[in-house]
C-alpha cells in the first residue's frame, strides 16, 4: 500500500499551507489581477496549488472582465463601393 501525505509539497518535500495568492492573467491588451484568491501554498518552495472549484471561479471572473475590456477599433475613412 502506497502512502501518500497530502500536506507535503511532492516537489520539495516541504509543507503545504492554506493560503492565498495572486492570480494574473495577460490577455491580448488587458492585463487581469486577481487578488486573494484561495490557494495551497509550499511553505518551502512557493509552488502553489488552486483548487478546482476556485480554478472555475477564476476563469469565469477571467471571463466577465474580458468583456468589460474597452474595444478600440482605428479605421480609415474609406469609400464603399
Ligand atoms: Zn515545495
Amino acid at each position: 500500500m502506497i502512502s501518500r501525505n497530502e500536506n507535503l509539497c511532492p516537489l520539495c518535500g516541504g509543507e503545504k499551507r492554506e493560503g492565498k495568492t495572486t492570480f494574473t492573467v495577460d490577455y491580448q491588451d488587458t492585463v487581469i489581477v486577481i487578488r486573494d484568491v484561495p490557494a495551497t501554498v509550499c511553505a518551502m518552495c512557493g509552488h502553489e496549488w488552486i483548487a478546482d472549484e476556485v480554478a472555475g471561479g477564476l476563469e469565469a471572473i477571467v471571463n466577465d472582465a474580458k468583456k468589460k475590456k474597452p474595444s478600440v477599433e482605428i479605421t480609415r475613412y474609406r469609400k464603399v463601393a
